[in-house]
């Protein structure tokens, strides 16, 4: 699949045109480029994107999931939370990682664009006519690499997570299924969290 299809596709994945969701493809992209890596071989791959939560931009996370295949439902990305667009993709097989960050060279040009002045007075994006929003992916997509981003050095880095737990019960309240280390034990029952009536841990 070509570059521009590529965009298109996860565009359409996205639900609307914008910067951060276009940067996330160009990183994302980069950053499966450096380490050789494909789609298809998602499963060996893990991704850190530093985004946080509730801010402008976390479209970025999108262009990442798309491009690299690390997904939420997959498990295989996750937030640092530091409010920044930049991903660092783990190679599992190979022990190696890379660090892509954004560079902000082009947010004054994108700030002026008529799709961002409408964004800031509160206009949904959805809202916003296709070529006012393509102008903003353009601005990115078109600009030179080194404008949009820093791709840092291939290093050995290994990645190691948590046993996947594939056990479940049924919660004894509600017979909703859950995953086992989420059940809590409620009047001598096992329950769900909801069931339970504890606090929702993080
Ligand atoms: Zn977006
Ligand atoms: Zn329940």
């Amino acid at each position: 699949m070509d570059d521009t299809t590529i965009l298109a596709d996860a565009l359409a994945f996205h639900g609307h045109r914008c910067w951060a969701s276009t940067a996330g493809v160009r990183l994302g992209l980069a950053a499966m480029r450096a380490l050789g890596a494909s789609r298809a071989g998602a499963k060996q791959l893990h991704a850190v994107v530093e985004i946080g939560d509730h801010h402008g931009g976390m479209c970025f996370g999108d262009g990442i999931q798309f491009t690299t295949g690390c997904t939420f439902g997959k498990g295989n990305i996750e937030k640092s939370r530091e409010g920044k667009f930049a991903v660092t993709l783990f190679d599992k097989a190979s022990g190696r990682a890379v660090r892509v960050a954004y560079r902000p060279t082009l947010q004054a040009q994108i700030g002026a664009t008529a799709f961002m002045r409408k964004r800031a007075a509160g206009v949904p994006a959805s809202q916003i006519p296709d070529e006012e929003q393509m102008e903003v992916v353009r601005l990115v997509w078109d600009a030179p690499a080194e404008a949009v981003m820093t791709v840092g050095p291939v290093e050995p880095r290994a990645w190691s997570e948590p046993e996947e737990v594939v056990r479940f019960a049924v919660c004894a309240r509600c017979g909703e299924l859950v995953a086992e280390p989420y059940l809590r034990v409620a009047e001598g029952a096992s329950v769900c969290i909801a069931c339970s009536g504890y606090p929702q841990q993080g």
